[in-house]
């Protein structure tokens, strides 16, 4: 009797030390997902997201016109 309260105790515990685990690796993965990152082009200044950004010694740029722009 007192084997399966232990026993029931034990599984309980475990069961809310997965849920705050798995909780807390959800939070840690919706933290990590943020917002793009946005910069001007350093030619116009139009706003692109990083992902789009030409880079071209340091600076950033909208498109590869612009970056052979400032070609030097
Ligand atoms: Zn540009």
């Amino acid at each position: 009797m007192l084997i399966r309260l232990v026993l029931i105790i034990v599984f309980v515990l475990s069961c809310v030390f997965l849920i705050r685990k798995y909780r807390a690796m959800r939070d840690q993965k919706a933290r990590n997902k943020t917002e793009p990152k946005i910069l001007a082009c350093a030619d116009c200044g139009v706003y692109i997201p990083e992902s789009e950004a030409v880079r071209y010694h340091g600076r950033v740029y909208c498109s590869s016109m612009h970056a052979e722009n400032h070609e030097v």
